[in-house]
């Protein structure tokens, strides 16, 4: 499809052309969840709309090759260097192991995922099992002198950079992170904003994973997992890297320090960042104990395509403010297009130029910075539009392989439905042949259709308010 591609980039704080490194080819990085508690349904905005920029991208003729980590050690609760593992902390809450709790809680990541049409990344990668490709990064940064040992950690210097604040403008005087009053200043850092590559000392006592290294035993900090992943699954150049907004600064710019830092060029050409979900009272945030699951939605009655439609119909870098009111609109509009989708006919012969007109409105509507809600748009257009249900179903499922809503199932549950009363018609049928047999006592013909039900995985059963029968198979 010969469309183009607008994506705001967070380098350049620009909508840009995308233009990838390698014609029809796209590498893309994802910064995975860490894995010691659910994960909330903010977390899953973005994996929402990381999930239709790929399928985006796909829909308009690339090739994706999409990575993405597991952060099941080294994320300290500040998001720096202070404070402890979230790991250790989930697995002292739950009283289980912190590799019990990685498997635990990525399986229960992944089924979310499922459940919202996520699709799973080509590659999903753990952190723990690349330790000795993080060492190997860490020797290097050190041999090329943009890292130091101080009090047995190792620390990468960020003043060795032309510009450390690249990604994330900010100015030094602003910065907070890490700083907070319970939390003593890390005497070992020469620069305010030096950050940890490698753990021994300082936080060894209570982690639970730990592995031998140059500089002692101990584990690796947050961001050199994201650096080494990606360089491992998806080369020294790479087109797009997504992630939340809060991943900006630290995370983000400690990538691209490390990374460039250890390849000696430019990484990453194109940043995307998702804003927040925010509640009534800010941010969502696992750490903050409680939080909205999508389990908790199913519970409360909520079909998870409702959430996902909610993320679309508002655009990814404005915060998004969650409510049950504005989520029971969602759900009202949701089956307000359920029923318009079920009422197309299965009937004429597919226009495939309409088809393809209403692709090209739906990938310029949606390549203009991901503009999920203008794509939504061009859907509810093609359901208007004057042409035959053959042609409209073909629209639809189309721009359903980027939206994901699980629109097809609306004529799926309408075959369902017609082969539930076509079932029906014909066991009542049987039923009624069997009672005339028995009648002119034919036992012979009843038995054989008794016979003949069971093979098509009907039980009958002959009781005193009369014959029941029920789909066995
Ligand atoms: P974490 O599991 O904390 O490493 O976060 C997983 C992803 O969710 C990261 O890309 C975060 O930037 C993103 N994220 C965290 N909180 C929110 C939120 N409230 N809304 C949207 N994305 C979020
Ligand atoms: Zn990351």
């Amino acid at each position: 499809m010969k469309t183009k591609t607008y994506l705001y980039n967070t380098l350049s704080k620009k909508v840009e052309e995308f233009v990838p490194n390698e014609d029809g080819k796209v590498k893309m990085y994802t910064c995975g969840p860490t894995v010691y508690h659910f994960a909330h349904i903010g977390n899953l905005r973005s994996y929402i709309m990381e999930d239709v920029l790929e399928k985006y991208l796909r829909f308009v003729g690339y090739e994706v090759k999409r990575v993405m980590n597991i952060t099941d050690v080294g994320h300290l609760s500040s998001d720096g260097d202070t404070g402890e593992d979230k790991m250790l902390a989930g697995a002292r809450r739950e009283h289980k192991t912190v590799m019990d709790i990685a498997q635990y809680y990525t399986d229960a990541f992944f089924e979310d995922c499922r459940k919202l049409s996520v699709k799973r990344p080509d590659v999903v990668e753990p952190a723990t099992n690349c330790i000795d490709e993080f060492i190997h990064m860490i020797e290097v940064l050190l041999e090329k002198g943009y890292a130091y040992v101080a009090g047995e950690n190792v620390y990468f210097d960020t003043s060795k950079l032309d510009n450390y604040y690249v990604l994330s403008s900010q100015k030094e005087e602003e910065l907070q992170v890490g700083v907070r009053d319970d939390v003593e200043e890390d005497t070992n850092k020469k620069n305010k904003t030096d950050f940890v590559l490698w753990f021994t000392k300082s936080k060894f006592d209570n982690q639970e994973l730990k592995w031998e290294s140059p500089w002692g035993v101990g584990y690796p900090g947050w961001h050199i997992e994201c650096s080494s992943i990606s360089i491992r699954h998806l080369g020294e150049y790479m087109d797009i890297h997504c992630g939340g907004v809060d991943n900006i600064f630290p995370h983000h710019t400690n990538e691209i320090a490390q990374s460039e830092a250890f390849l000696g060029h430019k990484w990453c050409n194109y940043w995307f960042h998702i804003n927040h979900l925010n509640t009534t009272g800010g941010k969502m945030s696992k750490s903050k104990g409680e939080f909205l699951t999508v389990s908790l939605l199913e519970e409360k009655g909520y079909d998870p395509m409702v959430y996902r439609m909610f993320c679309l119909q508002s655009h990814y870098r404005k915060p998004l403010e969650f409510s049950y009111e504005a989520l029971d609109n969602v759900a009202t509009a949701y089956e307000k297009l359920f029923k318009k989708i079920k009422a197309v006919p299965d009937e004429g012969e597919v226009d495939g130029q309409q088809v393809e007109e209403y692709k090209i409105k739906f990938a310029e509507a949606v390549g203009n910075d991901i503009n999920t809600s203008m794509g939504l748009t061009v859907l509810y257009d093609a359901l208007k539009a004057d042409t035959n249900g053959a042609t409209k179903r073909a629209v639809i499922m189309a721009i359903d392989e980027v939206l994901s809503l699980q629109l097809a199932r609306a004529w799926e549950e309408t075959e369902a439905a017609s082969a539930d009363d076509e079932l029906k018609a014909y066991v009542e049928k049987m039923i009624q042949e069997r009672a005339a047999a028995k009648k002119d006592k034919n036992f012979a013909r009843a038995d054989e259709i008794r016979d003949e039900l069971r093979e098509k995985g009907v039980q009958i059963k002959d009781t005193r308010e009369g014959v029941q029968w029920e789909v066995v198979r």
